[in-house]
C-alpha cells in the first residue's frame, strides 16, 4: 500500500507466526515413511478474503502433500459429477468419533461421513465409477482449479503410501463387499493415494479455502469451480467431522468449518469471508498441526470470527 505500512491482518499473521513458531511439540507424521522426511521448522500461514486479496507469512510456497485435505473437494466433485442422490446413498454424514483410519462403518455397512478414510475411499470409488482411468485425471484437474493453479503429484509420497496403504485396502474390500464401491479396489486405492499426495502450498490451500467460502467461486481467478449445493454440503461436513476426533472441540472453539491432513496442512473456511491454509508438520495426538491449530484459535478469537457469532 501507498505508505509502506503493513495492513493490520498481515501484522497479526506476523506476530501469530512469530508467537507460534516456538512451538515444537507434537511429532511428524511417518506412518507413511515419506512423510517423517518433512522438516519440521517449515511454518507457513496464508489468508485469501473472498474478495481476492491473498496474504502470506513464512513458508507458505513450500509444497507438502494434501492428504486428508484432498477429502471435501473430493467430495464436492462426487456431489457435481454423480448427483447428490447417489452420492448421499453411499456414504452418511454423521460423525464417526472414530479415528479417520478406523475401519468401523454403520449400521448399514456404509461409510460414516466422507471426512474419514473409509468414506472419502468411497468417494475415490464413485468418480472412478463416473470416470473410470481417467478418474484421477479428473481429481487433480478438479483440485488446480479449486487453487487457481495446476497441482501435481509428489510421485515419492505416493509411492511410500501405496506401499504402506493395507489398512486402507481393507477398508477398501469392506466397501466392496457392501457394494459402495462397485469397481476394482486396487484401481481405487490408487486413485485415493494419488489425490492424497497432490501438492499444494499454504498459498494454494488459503485460496482453496476461501473458493470454498465464496458459494465456489474462485476468488483470484473468477472461475465458478462447483455448484453451491456441493460447497454448502461440504462445509457442512467440514463443520462436523473435519478434524479428526477433535471435530466438536474445535467447531466449539474455533467455530470455522476446516479439514486437516496429516501432512502438517490446516484449511478452514469461513463462509462469504475467508479461507485460511497452514503447514507446519508438528502433529498433535490427534493429527492436526499443533501450530495450524494454534492460528486457527488466535485468529478466530482476535477478530471474534466463530461462525455462530454473526450478526
Ligand atoms: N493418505 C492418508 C491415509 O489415508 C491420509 C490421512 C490423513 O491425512 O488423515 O492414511
Amino acid at each position: 500500500n501507498w505508505a509502506g505500512a503493513k495492513p493490520p491482518l498481515l501484522r497479526f499473521l506476523d506476530r501469530c507466526h512469530a508467537d507460534f513458531a516456538a512451538e515444537s511439540g507434537g511429532a511428524v507424521a511417518d506412518y507413511i515413511p515419506e512423510l517423517g522426511k518433512a522438516d519440521p521448522d517449515h511454518f507457513g500461514i496464508s489468508l485469501a478474503t473472498i474478495d481476492g486479496h491473498v496474504y502470506e507469512v513464512g513458508d507458505t510456497r513450500i509444497p507438502f502433500t494434501i492428504q486428508s485435505m484432498s477429502k471435501p473437494f473430493v467430495f464436492a466433485l462426487a456431489l457435481d459429477t454423480l448427483g447428490a442422490a447417489r452420492v448421499e446413498s453411499a456414504i452418511g454424514v454423521e460423525p464417526s468419533g472414530d479415528p479417520f483410519n478406523s475401519i468401523r462403518l454403520n449400521s448399514e455397512n456404509h461409510p460414516f461421513n466422507p471426512m474419514v478414510n473409509a468414506g472419502a475411499i468411497a468417494c475415490s470409488g464413485l468418480i472412478h465409477e463416473a470416470k473410470g482411468g481417467g478418474a484421477f485425471e479428473y481429481i487433480r484437474q478438479a483440485l488446480g482449479r479449486f487453487a487457481g493453479r495446476e497441482l501435481d503429484v509428489d510421485e515419492a509420497v505416493y509411492a511410500s503410501e501405496s506401499a504402506t496403504g493395507d489398512r486402507n485396502r481393507a477398508i477398501g474390500y469392506l466397501l466392496r463387499n457392501s457394494d459402495v464401491i462397485k469397481d476394482n479396489v486396487s484401481e481405487v486405492l490408487d486413485v485415493y493415494f494419488r489425490q492424497c499426495s497432490i501438492q499444494v502450498t499454504a498459498r494454494d490451500t488459503a485460496v482453496m479455502a476461501a473458493t470454498l467460502a465464496n458459494r465456489g467461486i474462485n476468488p483470484v481467478t473468477g472461475e465458478h469451480v462447483m455448484t453451491p449445493y456441493a460447497i454448502s454440503r461440504t462445509l457442512s461436513v467440514m463443520t462436523s467431522s473435519g478434524m479428526y476426533d477433535f471435530a466438536g472441540e474445535w467447531i466449539y472453539r474455533v467455530g470455522i468449518p476446516a479439514k486437516s491432513g496429516v501432512g502438517g496442512g490446516i484449511l478452514a473456511a469461513l463462509p462469504a469471508r475467508l479461507g485460511l491454509g497452514s503447514y507446519s508438520p508438528w502433529l498433535d495426538k490427534h493429527g492436526n498441526s499443533v501450530r495450524g491449530v494454534k492460528v486457527c484459535e488466535a485468529l478466530s478469537s482476535h477478530y471474534d470470527l466463530h461462525m455462530l457469532n454473526r450478526s
